[in-house]
């Protein structure tokens, strides 16, 4: 299934640069587990949360790949800047509802 507003951004680039992100990010993670404990190394611990979060997002975004919304906005179901989505490809909110979510 394809949705027009979709059409001119390049999904399959998208894709496989997500993909590698999430590789990154898995073996990342993997190096910090030993020590990934807040008693033992804060810093390694917070460093893999956030890996944990992204790890999150990427997921989602190639499932929104996977069933043809990547690229809505999913608060609002407008089309993500393109913009948004070069800096940001996982992103899964439009900046106004990102701001509105980080306001409240
Ligand atoms: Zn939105």
């Amino acid at each position: 299934m394809k949705i027009p507003t979709t059409d001119s951004i390049a999904l399959g680039g998208v894709q496989r640069e997500l993909e590698r992100q999430l590789e990154e990010r898995l073996a990342v993670l993997e190096e910090l587990q030993p020590f990934a404990l807040p008693s033992v190394d804060p810093v390694a611990y917070q460093t893999s949360a956030s890996h944990r979060v992204a790890i999150g997002q990427i997921t989602a975004a190639l499932n929104r790949i996977a069933a043809g919304t990547y690229g809505l906005c999913t608060r609002c179901g407008r089309p993500i800047a393109a913009a948004r989505l070069e800096v940001l490809p996982y992103a899964a909110a439009c900046i106004e509802c990102q701001s509105h979510a980080e306001a409240a």
